[in-house]
């Protein structure tokens, strides 16, 4: 009998690979060795390996990705027993950083079970589950170089830990009540029942980042917890007890339930259900009244909810079994706060009661957002996520100032950094200049190319071009439309990118484009005719002018003196525009749906919510030299207002007419370009009323991809992807 040698690929470094193969070699009496190299598992087996094969294929270890297999036959060594060899210096440089894993089945059984040495410890994790990113300060992932280097292990811990038989050996974060961090109050579970049974707020300490938590059925609480942060009407997420609750307020598909119950368990935005919850469901559901749901999502028809992800979590329902608000500790939209000593002075004003720990969290991650449509926030539990990509170079990728984060690429690998925040907030500059420099030590690896969007005054461009500058790296500036549409597909296609604010290579304001593109370039095939933003930035904040301004170029005539018209007449401050947000906004205020947003997005989601999706009307639009103008919809909208037709049925037209647009332009494009796949990308896409209209128009005539990460935070796969492509076209 010869020996075999196996070689696997895929997510297999710190996911309890070596010890799956030592025990399933063991059990199978084989001898041999497993080792981590910088392209994967290496095995060598002697004797028959074809149960361990069987083994592999059928039930892998579960936090692992297989994407090949290879066998070679190779020379019998006389080996008795299987040995774990420690990984060389090249694989180490190539291990991942895991993103936290939601709490595992078999942990949470031992949570509960009283006669476990963690009955209710709020700690529990083996190496399937628990905390990874958050703690970990330095690469190879070790205890050593994570926030648990401040606990030594008791004996009993030890034990398990060097067990390759043991489910928590080399469990990095293993702990239990006699080691590990402890809560602060040390009797916290009644501090979290009394308070919630008394409608207060409290600040608690999670995985990536304290959260401000309130019984979401006591509106009192609620309303006290939006006027403490300041927060008027942005939608609070939920976290509830189980799947089935959630099933009483909103629609739940089978894909949307999986991702509620993956192991990264972001908050979901579901469809909430119109009008009263589901009688049949015996339990708090039915509280979850529609004044109460105002109360959460105001104006909205989407609820984000998650499910417990951490021990603590567990116990939390298990002492109340409300649904609670769950939303990152933080004034208005700055970072979120994340040290003890930060909560204290920075929530004294907020919270009532603080439940506090002391395992440091190293690296702050916010929950991550996810929907049908895809990866609204990539945070904790979904990143850091690395992909392939075209180039063994190292590219750095700055993203965009709206919903940044970063991306770094080397070995072949893209890896995007979770979602950091706007960085108008100075704190947010810090954390993505801070990060940058942990991730790229922990990976010893130096740049070699800076990209970054076009914008040139952007905070992303500029702290992007003085990192380039202190360390002599050429940059490479790309626009912003065209990194959305890379980043969700980056071979050739026709291109939409629907969103609210890039700037263009013409130094105008883009939004509504289609464009012809792949990664090493594109041609802007159509636009939306521009119009002008009164003020700048100040129309964002009051889109009654973008309004006035769209009125301004269709019927003039009919407007008022007002000091919006002095200043397009005048022209002075009047940025030009081709945004499709924009183009939302405006029509929200004409159809009274929402004429004073107080978070970025409200009035386009207002106006998606109150659409009726059985109208199956639409608008007039033209389409002439690359233009597509909205002046006949706005035209029509206003005769139709004037008919008196409900703002409802409108919304929902201008959904339809949307859809025909992109409809239109892509059918001239595939006429001279031919059958290229139709690529969606930008914040508009995030509408999924609008995604399904489109889906409905085309009906698989052409095929469509839908950007997975498709606001802001896919930007800087996009610009990795174009910088790769450049560099490799030198
Ligand atoms: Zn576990
Ligand atoms: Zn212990
Ligand atoms: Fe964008």
């Amino acid at each position: 009998m010869n020996g075999t040698a196996i070689h696997i690929t895929g997510i297999v470094q710190g996911v309890g690979f070596r010890p799956w193969v030592w025990k399933t070699a063991t059990r199978l009496g084989l001898a041999g060795t497993v080792r981590n190299n910088f392209d994967g598992v290496h095995i060598e087996l002697f004797g028959d390996p074809s149960l361990f094969l069987q083994a592999l294929e059928a039930d892998p270890p579960p936090l692992s990705k297989i994407d090949s297999i290879r066998t070679e036959e190779i020379e019998f060594q006389p080996l008795t027993g299987f040995q774990i060899l420690e990984s060389d210096a090249a694989g180490e440089a190539l291990q991942r950083i895991s993103p936290d894993i939601a709490l595992c089945d078999d942990c949470r059984r031992e949570l509960f079970d009283s006669s476990d040495r963690r009955h209710h410890y709020p700690f529990i994790n083996c190496v399937n589950c628990g905390p990874r990113f958050s703690i970990i300060e330095n690469m190879p992932y070790d205890r050593s170089k994570t926030s648990m280097r401040a606990f030594e292990m008791c004996a009993a811990c030890r034990t398990e830990y060097t067990d390759p038989n043991n489910r928590r050996y080399h469990a990095q974060p293993i702990a239990c009540p006699d080691c590990g961090p402890r809560m602060d109050p040390a009797n916290w579970e009644s501090a979290w029942r009394n308070a919630m049974q008394q409608g207060k707020i409290v600040a608690i300490k999670g995985i990536g980042g304290f959260h401000l938590a309130c019984d979401a059925l006591n509106p009192v609480a609620v309303s006290n917890l939006r006027k403490r942060k300041g927060r008027e009407a942005k939608p609070f997420a939920l976290m509830v007890p189980d799947l089935e609750w959630i099933k009483t307020v909103c629609d739940v598909s089978v894909d949307e339930a999986k991702l509620l119950l993956s192991r990264e368990r972001p908050i979901v935005l579901l469809k909430l259900r119109d009008g009263q919850t589901r009688m049949s469901a015996p339990h708090v559901g039915q509280a979850f009244q529609p004044a109460l749901r105002k109360m959460i999502a105001p104006g909205l028809n989407t609820l984000g909810v998650m499910l417990p992800y951490s021990p603590m979590h567990e116990i939390m329902f298990d002492l109340f079994p409300h649904p609670v608000v769950m939303t990152s500790a933080n004034h208005s939209a700055e970072p979120m706060i994340h040290t003890n000593a930060a909560a204290r002075t920075k929530l004294g004003n907020i919270a009532d009661v603080f439940l506090m720990h002391n395992r440091d969290i190293v690296n702050r991650c916010d929950d991550s957002v996810c929907s049908a449509l895809g990866v609204l926030r990539p945070g904790r539990g979904v990143a850091p996520v690395s992909m392939p990509v075209n180039t063994d170079r190292c590219i750095l990728a700055f993203g965009a100032d709206m919903k940044n984060t970063f991306a770094l690429a080397h070995h072949g690998q893209v890896t995007l950094h979770p979602y950091i925040g706007d960085l108008e907030h100075p704190e947010a500059q810090q954390i993505l200049e801070q990060s940058i420099e942990r991730e790229l030590a922990c990976f010893k690896v130096a740049p070699e190319l800076v990209v970054h969007d076009l914008h040139p005054d952007y905070f992303s461009t500029r702290i992007a071009q003085s990192f380039a500058e202190r360390r002599g790296l050429p940059t490479l500036g790309i626009q912003h439309h065209h990194a959305h549409l890379v980043g969700a597909h980056p071979g050739k296609a026709i291109g939409f990118a629907f969103d609210g604010t890039g700037y263009g290579s013409d130094g105008t304001i883009w939004g509504g484009e289609v464009m012809l593109y792949d990664a090493g370039g594109f041609e802007r095939k159509f636009n939306l005719r521009p119009f002008a933003l009164p003020g700048g930035d100040a129309a964002v904040k009051d889109p009654k002018r973008i309004l006035e301004s769209l009125l301004y170029q269709t019927c003039a005539t009919k407007l008022e003196a007002s000091s919006t018209l002095r200043q397009l007449e005048s022209g002075i401050n009047c940025p030009m525009t081709s945004s499709m947000g924009r183009l939302f906004d405006a029509v929200s205020v004409l159809l009274g749906v929402c004429e004073r947003p107080t978070y970025d997005g409200e009035a386009a989601m207002r106006l998606e919510a109150i659409a009726d999706e059985s109208e199956c009307g639409d608008l007039a639009f033209e389409i002439a030299a690359g233009e597509i103008d909205w002046r006949p919809l706005i035209l029509d909208l206003l005769d139709e207002l004037e008919k008196g037709i409900p703002a409802s049925i409108l919304a929902a037209r201008f959904h339809n007419t949307l859809a025909e647009i992109v409809y239109c332009c892509g059918k001239r494009l595939a006429a001279i370009h031919g059958n290229l796949p139709w690529v969606f990308a930008g914040g508009v896409f995030q509408n999924r009323l609008l995604v399904e209209r489109i889906k409905r128009v085309v009906d698989g005539e052409f095929e469509l991809v839908f950007s997975t990460y498709p606001n802001d935070s896919g930007i800087p796969l996009g610009q990795t992807m174009i910088g790769a492509r450049q560099w490799a076209s030198k």
